[in-house]
């Protein structure tokens, strides 16, 4: 064709994960939360008025940043507002990349980020993590203009400690981002490093914690000054008036965040108890989902069998993940729905794999 510039002409586009049409279905492959969002949510769509929807929403979501300012202990000043986490990833690398300002990252991490760089037509630095998912040493060396941290990670759950993270925003030239998409399970946060560093961004989502992947809502956390920088690049009005009202309702909803939450920790726990008697090697998750390495079957073919029993699980055909497969921690009546599967088809196919 020809139209597009060389870049997007190459990439191939971000994949994300199968939705299945039928609800009956058992889906642990995107990190969704198992519970719905707060029935706060419900009443506050119920009542969205159609003036609401005549006229264009605030730009930059102040009732939204006021009450997150308040529950992250920052001022409304520190947070942006995104049409979804990725959002705010697109922001970033449109705000500090292109072709002489790389980005870096450990890996293996959110696929979403290789993908934006091509789109932004800056190089990547991808330095490897080791087999337990440390932080890399040499990520501190890398110059870049960007460098993004998922934490706790995706897909490997694994969690790099505050102090480490604080080292390595003061180490760096350039702006550190801290995805924090899936710290709503985990134990702590690096809300606090924003304050010490002028050079720290926290992701924050609201699709899997709150419940509300639906409705495309996540908000960043920083300084003023980066924040006012990002709020240049970002589309106009990046947040609607329905989503800003929902995603407030939802926040300040924090005893039934912190109910369903500790719920899905707990459940997490068991899970990946289960999965070890089954033989699975289970590393110790901070977020949503857990990382299950497939000791003597291969792991695909186990994905296979689960789709005929209607369970989505998540499997990557990429290097360190191919003997994996990530599933996202369900009810309990969907993780033993799995779990009871899992030992049929096990019992079932006794060919070990090569
Ligand atoms: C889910 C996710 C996000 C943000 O997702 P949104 O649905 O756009 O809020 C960001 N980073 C990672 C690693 C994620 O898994």
């Amino acid at each position: 064709m020809g139209y597009f510039r060389k870049n997007i002409e190459k990439v191939k586009g971000y994949e994300p994960g199968f939705q299945p049409k039928d609800t009956d279905v058992v889906k642990l492959n995107t990190n969704e939360s198992p519970y719905p969002p707060s029935p706060a949510v419900l009443k506050v769509l119920t009542e969205i008025s159609p003036e609401k929807l005549r006229r264009y929403p605030d730009p930059i979501g102040n009732e939204f940043r006021r009450a997150a300012a308040e529950i992250n202990n920052v001022c409304p000043e520190n947070i942006m507002c995104c049409n979804g986490g990725d959002d705010l990833l697109t922001m970033a690398f449109r705000a500090f990349c292109d072709k002489n300002r790389p980005v870096a990252y450990p890996v293996p991490t959110y696929s979403l980020y290789p993908v934006l760089a091509k789109l932004q037509n800056c190089n990547t630095i991808e330095v490897p993590f080791d087999d337990e998912f440390n932080l890399p040493a040499k990520l501190a060396g890398t110059n870049a203009a960007l460098t993004i941290v998922c934490n706790p990670n995706a897909p490997s759950g694994s969690f790099i400690s505050i102090d480490e993270l604080a080292s390595l925003a003061d180490e760096l030239s350039g702006v550190l981002l801290i995805d924090e998409a899936y710290v709503d399970f985990a134990e702590a946060n690096c809300t606090d490093l924003v304050k010490e560093f002028d050079n720290v961004i926290i992701l924050r989502s609201l699709s899997k914690g709150y419940g509300l992947a639906g409705i495309r809502f996540g908000y960043a956390i920083a300084q003023s000054d980066l924040i006012a920088g990002l709020m240049k690049v970002k589309d106009s009005y990046n947040v609607d008036a329905v989503a800003a009202a929902v995603a407030t309702a939802a926040i300040k909803d924090q005893k039934y965040f912190t109910e369903t939450t500790e719920k899905v920790k707990k459940a997490r726990g068991l899970l990946s108890e289960q999965l070890r008697d089954l033989g699975f090697e289970v590393p110790k998750s901070c977020a949503n989902f857990v990382l299950a390495r497939c000791k003597n079957r291969k792991a695909d073919v186990i994905f296979d069998k689960l789709v005929e029993r209607r369970i989505y699980v998540r499997y990557f055909n990429l290097p360190g993940l191919d003997d994996k497969l990530r599933i996202t921690v369900g009810t309990d009546e969907q993780n033993n729905k799995l779990i009871s599967d899992l030992k049929e088809i096990l019992s079932q196919d006794t060919a070990p794999s090569a």
